[in-house]
């Protein structure tokens, strides 16, 4: 039993606070008056697919919006530098961060240091399970889950089979089914180990 339940614990780490199908659909007025004032947001399949270096204008106006609602928005990537800065860049992002290593906590806390918000004041927006929600929920901090924006990228096998496996307990668990999108209570919470 006491197995069982440690599984499903586990599972939680993997558990988004919000699933939506694209950042398009994120309502920046709900996150403002649910006390957030820091976004990360991961780059790749979240904003702007693998193979794609110019921001669009849908990413624009997101991130134009975001600081319209007076939050700060952080680009929060494992991808390389040059890559990073130039899509923030073109993006008019004036705070990111490359080579993240997610779900390692190395630059979170860097984030955390440098911006000095509490935990329940930031999110995290990704579109990768075994990286950005498992970063988030190990940080204490919200996440919202879009689908990734290409399933064929450059992604290394080993995390591809992991996302794949770990959507298929998630789903047997009745956390969470891919493509069923969920608004979610930012504030809703759940056990973590
Ligand atoms: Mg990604």
């Amino acid at each position: 039993m006491a197995n069982k339940k440690n599984t499903f614990l586990l599972l939680n780490y993997f558990k988004p606070s919000i699933y939506l199908e694209s950042f398009k659909k994120i309502n920046l007025d709900s996150l403002k008056n649910s006390g957030i004032k820091l976004v990360l947001c991961d780059m790749d399949n979240t904003l702007i697919g693998w193979n794609e270096r110019i921001p669009n204008l849908d990413i624009l106006n997101f991130i134009k919006n975001v600081y319209a609602h007076n939050m700060e928005f952080v680009l929060f990537s494992n991808n390389v530098k040059s890559r990073v800065e130039n899509f923030a860049k073109k993006a008019g992002i004036k705070n990111y961060f490359w080579d993240c290593k997610k779900p390692l906590l190395g630059k979170m806390k860097i984030v955390k240091k440098l911006f000095k918000y509490k935990e329940n004041e930031i999110i995290l927006i990704g579109d990768q399970l075994v990286t950005d929600v498992l970063v988030a929920n190990r940080s204490h901090i919200k996440s919202i889950l879009v689908s990734p924006l290409s399933r064929n990228n450059q992604e290394n096998k080993i995390v591809q089979f992991l996302e794949n496996h770990i959507l298929k307990k998630l789903s047997q668990k009745n956390i969470l089914h891919e493509g069923f999108y969920n608004e979610g209570e930012i504030g809703g919470n759940y056990e973590i180990l």
